[in-house]
């Protein structure tokens, strides 16, 4: 495995796999690896023939300067947990790197897919620093497929509108969100959820298992269902930012609730803000066929 820290460097030690016409998968991350990015690597080994992890915590979509400041960088990890999972190069570019002096670019999307959710939480800022990077890393590695966490979802529709709208080459695959024993979805920012704080973190995952048992109860309003969500968390002392159901392709709010629908969630928990989200199953459907 080698670790690169320039964009020519990555070049010139991609040229051989370019050159045999190996595929490459390409899996974005900014550091502090876990089990949800080891998913993500674990699918790029089976399915390509050279894989590339980045890892740059990008400034330019971070809408709060004390969470880029505090954002955790454990870079000896994860170049070891990067080896542990077959990664052929690790990009570990620095901000001056990836944003040259005078850099002036934005790629960015508009309309609901960024303007919603995290868009009207965060600020549409913040998927315009995505965008942006993406198609930079993407211009860079020039990946036959990117791997995506569905924990973001809304980024990964994002990414997808991104490509299609740029007719980048580039397919992209959405693994499913991987948690924590107790049902807490693994984010990097869980390292800073302590003491209390870490029993509240459960608090997104009791909300989203109750809109799925609500549903599963014959439940259909999704204001009803949210009302049912919300409450949900409130033994665990958490007040949601947004908790919502969606259209999981436009995430445009729906009425009425029918499997596929995504429920998606945002709250702050001690230091952190924690996102999640689940899809409604039909388990009646799931019981009858099994
Ligand atoms: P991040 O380093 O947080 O920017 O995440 C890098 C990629 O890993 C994104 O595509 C995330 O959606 C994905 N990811 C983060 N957490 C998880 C998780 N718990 N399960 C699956 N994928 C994840």
């Amino acid at each position: 495995m080698l670790v690169v820290r320039t964009i020519a460097d990555l070049r010139e030690a991609l040229r051989p796999a370019r050159r045999e016409e190996a595929s490459i998968g390409f899996v974005p991350t900014m550091g502090a690896l876990h089990h949800g990015h080891e998913a993500l690597m674990e699918r790029a080994r089976t399915e390509c023939d050279v894989v590339v992890l980045s890892i740059f915590v990008n400034p330019t979509q971070f809408n709060d300067p004390t969470d880029l400041e505090r954002y955790p960088r454990t870079e000896e990890a994860d170049v070891a947990i990067a080896e542990k999972n077959g990664v052929d190069f690790v990009f570990m570019p620095s901000a001056e790197e990836m944003y040259r002096p005078g850099s002036t670019i934005e790629v960015r999307l508009d309309g609901p897919l960024v303007d919603s959710l995290e868009g009207a939480h965060r600020g549409s800022d913040h998927f315009h620093g995505v965008t942006t990077v993406v198609t930079k890393l993407f211009n860079i590695v020039q990946p036959e497929v990117a791997y995506f966490g569905q924990k973001d979802a809304q980024q990964a529709l994002v990414i997808r509108a991104l490509v299609r709208e740029l007719d980048m080459p580039v397919r992209i695959d959405v693994v499913q969100t991987v948690r924590e024993d107790d049902g807490l979805a693994m984010s990097s920012r869980n390292i800073h959820v302590k003491g209390r704080d870490r029993e509240r973190a459960l608090g997104l995952k009791a909300a989203l298992d109750e809109a799925q048992s609500a549903y599963d109860g014959g439940e259909r309003d999704a204001a009803a269902l949210t009302e049912r969500a919300v409450a949900a968390m409130k033994p665990f002392e958490v007040v949601p930012e947004y908790l919502a159901i969606v259209d999981r392709v436009t995430l445009q709010p729906v009425e009425t609730v029918e499997p596929g629908a995504l429920v998606v969630i945002a709250a702050p928990v001690g230091p952190v803000r924690l996102i999640d989200n689940t899809v409604i199953k039909d388990t009646a459907q799931l019981t009858r066929s099994a």
